[in-house]
């Protein structure tokens, strides 16, 4: 049970053994409920405990159904889209694959969506515009054990991560314009990208595929990411 106490509310709770209750009831309800069924998704989202990655004053919510706040006026996404958009990417089972599969996230945010690419199995490279953010991400990941499978880089992702390239996915966590065509450039022929595509408050997921001379796209659910701020997003 949630204990509540004082002002700010404080949650002392044994959070140990609550949790986990917690997720697989996020899973079931809100995941499951909505029809996305990819059991290695679901997995993941019942073990990566969320109440690591949100605030404090916001942690009796970190398994409702919505997004939330965190610092500096940024979101970590709603459970429902996390699990959208990593079905979407169609992440190769570890099991299957003798590489892990190379993931670039941009917008590292919390470190959760980074956490639950991790969990199943991918090696993942994830960039964060604010250096606050991103230090607050590295530690929790760190923490959790995820430390050896998510490096994190301050910076610009809209311009995505040169060095890095070719990725065999790459997934966009907030909201652009237009896919970036240095994003385009950086995955891999065969690869998956998954990217909020609109206008400032309005996306829908769009997800494309790389050939070896084009890509195909489709657009998908409706959903409502912060703005991709930089050089191939959105002027600050
Ligand atoms: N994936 C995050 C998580 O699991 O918590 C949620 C990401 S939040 C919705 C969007 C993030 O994208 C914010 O932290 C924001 O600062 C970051 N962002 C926006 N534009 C960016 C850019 N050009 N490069 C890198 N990060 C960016």
């Amino acid at each position: 049970m949630w204990i509540l106490q004082g002002e700010p509310r404080k949650l002392a709770v044994n959070m140990r053994e609550d949790w986990l209750l917690l997720a697989q009831d996020m899973v079931r309800r809100q995941i499951q409920a909505r029809g996305l069924t990819d059991s290695r998704v679901l997995a993941a989202l019942a073990t990566v405990p969320r109440h690591r990655f949100v605030p404090l004053l916001s942690l009796e919510d970190a398994y409702s159904d919505r997004a939330l706040p965190t610092a500096c006026g940024q979101t970590i996404s709603q459970p429902y889209i996390v699990a959208a958009m990593t079905c979407l990417l169609h992440l190769p089972d570890p099991l299957d694959s003798p590489t892990p599969c190379r993931v670039l996230e941009v917008g590292t945010g919390s470190g959760y969506q980074a956490a639950i690419l991790a969990e199943m199995g991918a090696r993942v490279l994830t960039i964060e515009r604010i250096a606050d953010l991103a230090a607050q991400a590295r530690a929790t990941l760190q923490d959790l054990g995820y430390g050896d499978r998510v490096s994190i880089h301050v910076g610009d992702g809209s311009l995505g991560y040169p060095a890095g390239a070719p990725f065999d996915r790459i997934l966009v966590t907030a909201g652009a314009p237009n896919p970036p065509p240095a994003l385009l450039a950086q995955l891999a022929v065969g690869g998956r990208m998954v990217i909020p595509v609109g206008s400032l408050n309005d996306q829908r997921l769009a997800v494309l595929v790389r050939h070896a001379d084009h890509w195909d796209q489709h657009e998908c659910t409706p959903c409502r990411f912060v703005p991709l701020v930089g050089a191939q997003g959105w002027p600050a």
